[in-house]
């Protein structure tokens, strides 16, 4: 399987994974993921007060490179929660594949954790002791998130999606193969 197939099934289990679920579970999930979002535009926009478009600007988006991997079952969760999955394109190697040569295709609430929380030393400078100090807090509400959806799903929602899902193919080939 290749990447593009991988990402379809993986986001076609998690849309089963969700209709799935007890209303209960359904319902708190929902709630976690509409505050998860929440926190990650919280946290862009700390970053964004400073300018840090500016910044990027000049550095050409090197760290939207190679992401493939940024996009976890709990980012991806969020975004069929709220019915807009990215557009992603594999074959553009090192443009990000929910990116295009132009930035990122999703808004800050919808964008993957890592890249939420990723700030390289040129707009670490830019940022106050304030903005660290409440960028450090929404860090730690974003990983209490994961965590929470973690113990709800019973799965792993930190991980990559595209791990996930080649995992979530790999035990279903063997369990065919079991029952072969
Ligand atoms: S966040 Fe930093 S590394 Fe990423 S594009 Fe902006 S300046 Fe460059
Ligand atoms: S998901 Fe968006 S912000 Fe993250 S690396 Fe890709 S293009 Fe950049």
């Amino acid at each position: 399987m290749d990447d593009t197939q991988v990402w379809n099934s993986g986001m076609a289990r998690l849309n089963s994974f969700l209709v799935s679920l007890p209303a209960e579970t359904a319902e708190a999930l929902t709630l976690l993921l509409a505050r998860y979002g929440r926190a990650k535009k919280d946290l862009a926009a700390v970053v964004a007060a400073v300018d840090a478009a500016a910044v990027c600007c000049e550095c050409r988006g090197q760290c939207c490179l190679n992401g493939k991997y940024r996009m976890n079952v709990c980012d991806a969760l969020a975004c069929l929660a709220a019915q807009t999955a990215p557009t992603v394109d594999f074959t553009r190697k090192p443009v990000c594949p929910y990116g295009t040569a132009a930035g990122c295709t999703m808004e800050p609430g919808l964008r993957p954790a890592d890249c939420i929380l990723f700030l390289c030393d040129g707009i670490d400078r830019k940022l106050s002791p304030h903005d660290r100090l409440l960028c450090a807090e929404l860090e730690q509400i974003l990983r209490e998130f994961i965590r929470e959806a973690s113990r709800l799903t019973g799965e792993q929602v930190g991980t990559p999606l595209l791990l996930w899902a080649e995992k979530q193919n790999t035990s279903s080939k063997f369990m065919v193969q079991r029952q072969a």
